[in-house]
């Protein structure tokens, strides 16, 4: 499919119109332009033969166009870019609206995301693990204060969405925690006219097809399982707590899943990559396009392994900079050619790079009560930001909490004239910022060209780009 901008678009209703602060136009390496706006979450393909025109109406930020003015031939592009928010009325006041999108966000009252440890016991010893398994199980009292928490949050600010992320250690070591919390969540939400959605990062060990069936009838719907490269790769990296392989029984379960058309989820495969196993993540791709191609259930996205605070850090080999870009962009295309969906390309829809520790409404909760905002530095101080009561009391540090949530966009003049903002909202890693105190851009903005390209292509390709062909 190519997407193009056709002569008969609608005709534009304003006179006066300028290109948005938030439009991308750059060029893709089979000529034409690749046009992207991170407001409207849309994007699309203008070939060479349109080309010109685009440029001519894009090319100059602030240029304002008199539709009148301008030749008959240019006349059906500006209505197209106009139509998709490619170019905006000059009284517009994009600023002002990334601005009210950031505060939307964050102001909501009406939401709460729990991001639940049931555990941090795991049944891998996977080589870059930052965890360090110090909590078992999920204490009596914590459960209590969650089910209390939601309850007070509807009581008391008419909570009206819910949304549960079962996160470890490993959750299905405590599947019966699992079950109890969310019997309580779906009964609840559904007495309440609560929206509900939960969904359980594993590593996919347990997650037979039974299992997948007891947790899908919770509506916990959406998981993420890892997986590093084919068998002689995953087993190096993710290994059994004894050392023994896991690849073998986590492929049969993907199996399984696959199946059974019935099973109503969700599963986005994540392969981390190094230097070693980028070789050969191909022949996974094309080992899982055998299972699930051109099944929607089942999208891919590829990271490139970083050194993320474990003990072995030090004896990790990274992929870093452009170079990891590449390689990923590059095995998003093996699976898209091998019929995968691609995870990935939320990322251009406005706030789709926004990390959930930058939401005020979204905690973690550790086995032992103890609140953390972000998911990887669970032992950093400053991501220590509360805890829990049985009683469903949230005792918090608003200093600690700020660092989080309002350590973004709004105290950094780059963010705000940055034309990446809407999907980033200078909140793409707020460990960063604490950490380090520098900007966080994601990747994505970073080698803007050749992801817009990439994901040009795989539109063209059939694959559905969120915020969809403009
Ligand atoms: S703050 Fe950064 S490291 Fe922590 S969960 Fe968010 S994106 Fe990940
Ligand atoms: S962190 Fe980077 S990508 Fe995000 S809004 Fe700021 S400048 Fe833009």
């Amino acid at each position: 499919m190519v997407t193009q901008i056709l002569p008969e678009a609608p005709a534009a209703a304003a006179q006066e119109v300028r290109p948005s602060r938030f439009t991308y136009a750059v060029p893709h390496d089979d000529g034409g332009l690749v046009v992207y706006n991170s407001m409207r979450g849309a994007i699309t393909y203008v070939p060479e033969s349109h080309a010109e025109a685009a440029r001519e109406l894009l090319g100059n930020r602030t240029a304002v166009h008199r539709r009148l003015d301008l030749p008959d031939e240019l006349r059906p592009m500006l209505d197209g870019l106009l139509a998709r928010g490619f170019v905006v009325p000059d009284s517009d006041d994009e600023l002002q609206d990334a601005a009210d999108l950031r505060d939307q966000r964050v102001a909501r009252t009406d939401r709460l995301e729990l991001i639940l440890m049931p555990t941090e016991s795991c049944n891998f010893r996977c080589t870059y693990c930052y965890e360090d398994f110090g909590l078992d199980r999920m204490l009596t009292g914590v459960q209590r204060g969650v089910t209390e928490l939601v309850r007070r949050r509807h009581e008391e600010s008419g909570l009206t969405s819910l949304s549960v992320s079962w996160f470890g250690g490993e959750p299905l070591v405590a599947l019966d925690v699992v079950e109890n919390l969310s019997e309580f969540f779906l009964d609840y939400c559904a007495a309440n006219d609560i929206t509900y959605a939960a969904g359980m990062t594993t590593n996919g060990y347990l997650l037979t097809p039974e299992t997948a069936r007891r947790v899908t009838d919770l509506e916990v719907r959406s998981f993420q399982v890892t997986l590093d490269g084919p068998r002689h790769t995953h087993d190096d990296t993710r290994s059994l707590m004894g050392g023994q392989g896991s690849f073998d029984t986590i492929m049969t379960n993907l199996r399984g899943l696959a199946a059974d058309p019935d099973l109503d989820l969700d599963l986005m495969l994540r392969t981390n990559f190094t230097p070693e196993n980028v070789g050969s993540v191909p022949s996974l791709v094309e080992e899982i396009g055998e299972i699930a191609a051109r099944d929607d259930r089942f999208t891919v996205i590829f990271r490139p392994v970083g050194r993320w605070g474990g003990p072995d850090d030090d004896a990790i080999s990274a992929c870093t900079g452009k170079d990891a870009e590449l390689l990923k962009l590059d095995l998003n295309r093996h699976a898209s050619d091998a019929g995968m969906g691609v995870g990935d390309t939320k990322m251009l829809r406005p706030g789709g790079t926004v990390c959930y520790a930058a939401n005020p409404w979204s905690l973690v909760v550790r086995p032992n009560g103890l609140l953390n905002k972000c998911t990887v530095a669970l032992r950093m101080v400053e991501n220590m930001v509360g805890r829990l009561a049985p009683d469903g009391t949230l005792h918090l540090d608003d200093d600690r909490m700020a660092l989080w949530t309002a350590n973004d966009e709004t105290q950094d003049s780059g963010c705000r004239s940055c034309a990446f903002r809407p999907s980033c909202q200078g909140a793409h890693c707020p460990l960063i910022r604490v950490q380090d105190g520098v900007r966080p851009c994601p990747s994505v903005k970073t080698w803007i060209g050749a992801n817009l390209q990439t994901f040009a292509d795989l539109q063209r390709q059939g694959v559905a780009v969120v915020g969809g062909a403009a």
